[in-house]
């Protein structure tokens, strides 16, 4: 798949597909998952600084609910399309299932840039989506949360819009909220921390010794920078990260051998996970072309930024060194890169479970809120630990038993629990 023609929901329908045939799903069963349940499209208008009006779209899309209510996060971004929230909504709904947590699939999406928008018009924006979906989302049908560039502010004022509309104090109707405000500890850290509990359980069942590997990371956001700080505090050592430069509309690789430091970086990095590359340069790190990432000799890759991003074009690049790819980002590998992993043997923790500690810390986020009554950091993090090091394990105990790639029996794992939930509600 070429990166002119890549299309998300084609690419998430393919990969739906394959497993549908190992499964040897029914034509119902398969017709009613390959498709979204529902997807709603809308229109924002917004009274911007400067006296104008502008409007813009957004989405919300409900892939599947048969095992709980919808559960996905909310992007803004200017590349956003349809078929993009088609492909993380579908995703979501195998990410709940692989970890077992009681929720569906849904996502949505509003096309703009926060880089070029005050407060005052993202809030317009926040409050604006929730008004055009009122009826559609609440804690028991669809509960949304934080995604690329949006964060625990948006989902505030999301709940209080959604609050206002129906006239009560409704906590469990969005997640990723500030902590004091009903959001858990440990959110923030969830998803990086996720990704890296699957890579220390990989690298253990390969007998390999995390102190004496190397890492390479795309992206520097929310899940590159906790994925690099808990890799480091395991012993590995991350020699470089990329990140997207918005003044030059381009991305860099920042390379430091001896180490790149999260901390160090973080310091030096706008709140939209962007670097400062002059600062960086005074920090010692080398400042290279945004594909560099993909080019390290490293043992592991951690594509954390989009989605296609090691595709036909960009997989051949990847060193002979690398064995172990752990996908934070959703949807990073094209279905032509899938291949040459398997030829390389390459060992693959497929996207919707090394990322899945963000939607288990938001449905731990729920059930707090639920109890009203919140736990320390630590036992969040040791009850995320336990979900993902199961789930992990249940995916690879699966994969060695009928010498699957991992991606596909972290799919039949999932595609198998939703298919029966969706045949016990006597839906197919
Ligand atoms: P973020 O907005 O915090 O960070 C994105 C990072 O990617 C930034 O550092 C940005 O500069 C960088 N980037 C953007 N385009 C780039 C490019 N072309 N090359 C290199 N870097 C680029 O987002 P995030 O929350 O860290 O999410 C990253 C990925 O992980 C997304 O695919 C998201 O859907 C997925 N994800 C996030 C969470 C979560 O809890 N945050 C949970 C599950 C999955």
């Amino acid at each position: 798949m070429a990166v002119k023609d890549f299309n998300p929901f084609e690419m998430a329908q393919n990969q739906f597909d394959r497993v549908a045939d190992l499964l040897n799903l029914d034509e119902g069963t398969r017709a009613l998952l390959r498709e979204p349940l529902r997807e709603y499209q809308f229109l924002i208008p917004v009274k911007m600084d400067d006296g104008t009006t502008k409007i813009f779209k957004g989405f919300r899309v409900q892939h599947n609910d048969a095992r709980g209510p919808h559960k996905g996060g909310i992007r803004f971004h200017p590349h956003e399309t349809i078929d993009t929230v088609r492909a993380l909504a579908m995703w979501m709904t195998w990410k709940c299932a692989v970890v077992d947590i009681p929720l569906g699939g849904g996502k949505g999406g509003v096309i703009c840039d926060p880089h070029n928008l005050s407060l005052n018009e993202q809030e317009q924006i926040a409050r604006g989506w929730v008004r055009q979906l009122a009826k559609n989302i609440g804690p028991l049908i669809d509960v949304p949360a934080p995604d690329v560039m949006t964060n625990a502010q948006h989902m505030l004022w999301m709940l209080d819009e959604y609050e206002k509309i129906h006239g009560g104090k409704f906590p469990g109707f969005i997640t990723g909220k500030p902590v004091g405000s009903g959001g858990s500890l440990g959110r923030t850290e969830a998803t990086g921390y996720g990704v890296i509990f699957t890579l220390r359980e990989a690298l253990k069942s390969h007998n390999v010794d995390i102190t004496k590997t190397t890492a390479s990371v795309q992206g520097f956001g929310n899940v590159a920078q906790y994925s690099i700080r808990k890799y480091t505090e395991l012993g590995g050592k991350v020699v470089a990260c990329s990140s997207w430069d918005q003044e030059d509309q381009t991305s860099y690789t920042f390379k430091k051998e001896s180490g790149v430091n999260a901390d160090e970086l973080m310091s030096i990095t706008d709140k939209f996970g962007g670097i400062n590359k002059t600062k960086a340069k005074e920090l010692g790190y080398e400042v290279l072309p945004g594909t560099d990432w993909i080019k390290q000799n490293v043992d592991i890759l951690i594509p954390a930024a989009l989605e296609n991003q090691i595709n036909a074009d960009t997989v051949k690049f990847i060193s002979d060194k690398v064995k172990f790819v752990v996908e934070g980002a959703n949807g990073p590998t094209t279905p032509d890169a899938d291949k040459v992993f398997m030829e390389k043997g390459i060992f693959v923790v497929p996207d919707f479970l090394a990322n899945a500690g963000g939607v288990t810390c938001s449905y731990f986020e729920q059930v707090q809120g639920n109890m009203n009554f919140f736990w320390t950091k630590e036992d969040v993090l040791t009850k995320l630990d336990e979900k993902m090091t199961s789930a992990f394990h249940a995916v690879l105990e699966l994969a060695r038993k009928k010498k699957l790639y991992m991606r596909d029996a972290a799919y039949i794992i999932s595609v198998s629990r939703v298919a029966q939930a969706s045949k016990e509600r006597g839906w197919v």
